[in-house]
């Protein structure tokens, strides 16, 4: 019996995890929370709100299934990570922000870092633990959201319910807004960077609108292995929560003989100026994806209450990202200062772009 600490249960990934803990009689939800909703009854543990770590601390989880959405979800990854339980880890923002400290908490604590996120699921089964100098890229597939194919132009005055309009996932607001800029896929980036231990030049990025491919892995012998199937989050959160077993989910397998293309392009980095924010950000290391992230939060927030345009969201973050020294965190207090300049300088940037 694997015993199951759900946080951010109310969100897109937090019901589906339910789903999935449901049907599984090896899983139990010992605990669940969330940033606002009653969730009364849903499991013995639960809590609304507040410091995600009592809960954690209170219900001694085997796994912590972290689908809160931001920065806030960075106490409960550090908590997991020094304490090596099982982190499946959706929460993407937390391990872009802290990076080297949670590397180094997840050292101390000697526990697995399970990705829920779809890609590093998919590139971690290709990779069974052969890291390393076997390895000669890893490539991620980005839908290209809702605005592939578009010109700056004619994005510059789209409204929050066309970027809300993804075309392959249902996902929550913030993350869906990520992938109609690909910062989303910054983001993924810098977390398979720190997941992988790979430098930057061995990621890539490609365009595939289907998202029937999820992530592949270039190997030096000049092969590459694909992880392929509908684009379900269901599949990846049962991965991370029965791993290593692989529980049946509901998920159909994709009709191959109906005909099945499999489309690739490059992103488009000039409109979609973002991706290569976050590629600078994180090759520039030390706080700066933090900041990266930080900036983005603001923005996204801004752009999703009507306050900034839809191109404004990258200009808030890349002038953000010029105002902060990036200097390396030493511990989590001076983490969260760069977070909070961050923040504050995107906040000041938003008054003249708005
Ligand atoms: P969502 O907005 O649907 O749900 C977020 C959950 O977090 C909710 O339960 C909410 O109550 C809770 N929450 C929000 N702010 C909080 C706070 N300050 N403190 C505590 N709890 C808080 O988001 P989502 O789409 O489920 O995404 C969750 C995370 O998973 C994000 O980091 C996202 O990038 C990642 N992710 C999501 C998907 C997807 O398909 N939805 C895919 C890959 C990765
Ligand atoms: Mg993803």
């Amino acid at each position: 019996m694997r015993r199951v600490a759900l946080l951010g249960a109310t969100g897109s990934i937090g019901r589906q995890a339910r789903e999935i803990v449901a049907a599984q009689p090896d899983l139990e939800l010992v605990a669940a929370s969330s940033g606002s909703t009653p969730i009364d009854g849903l499991a013995p543990h639960t809590q609304v709100g507040g410091d995600l770590t009592e809960l954690l601390e209170r219900s001694q989880p085997d796994v912590v299934l972290n689908a809160v959405v931001g920065f806030a979800g960075l106490p409960a990854t550090l908590w997991a990570l020094e304490r090596g339980i099982a982190l499946a880890l959706a929460n993407k923002e937390s391990l872009v922000a802290a990076g080297e400290l949670a590397l180094t908490a997840r050292e101390r604590g000697g526990g697995p870092i399970l990705p829920v996120d779809s890609e590093h699921s998919a590139a971690f089964q290709c990779l069974e633990g052969r890291e390393g100098e076997t390895v000669s890229r890893l490539v991620l597939t980005a839908s290209g959201g809702p605005f592939r194919g578009r010109t700056r132009a004619e994005l510059e005055h789209v409204a929050v319910d066309d970027a809300l309009a993804h075309p392959t996932w249902r996902m929550g607001p913030k993350i869906t807004v990520d992938s109609a800029t690909l910062a989303n896929k910054g983001l993924e980036l810098i977390e398979a960077h720190f997941l992988f231990g790979l430098p930057y030049e061995q990621v890539e990025v490609v365009v595939h609108p289907t998202s029937t491919v999820h992530a592949l892995v270039w190997f030096r012998d000049g092969a590459a292995l694909a992880h392929l199937g509908f684009p379900d989050m269901r599949v990846p959160i049962s991965y991370a929560l029965t791993y290593p077993e692989r529980a049946a989910t509901p998920v159909e397998p994709l009709d191959l003989a109906a005909g099945l293309t499999l489309e690739f392009e490059a992103p488009d980095l000039d409109t979609f100026s973002l991706l290569g924010l976050a590629r600078e950000a994180g090759e520039r290391g030390g706080t700066y994806p933090c900041a990266f992230n930080a900036a983005n939060e603001v923005a996204v927030a801004a752009f999703l209450e009507g306050r900034l345009p839809f191109l404004g969201i990258a200009e808030v973050v890349e002038r953000a990202l010029s105002t902060v020294d990036g200097a390396p965190a030493a511990d989590l207090d001076e983490l969260v200062a760069a977070d909070d300049e961050a923040r504050r300088a995107a906040e000041a940037m938003l008054e003249p772009v708005a």
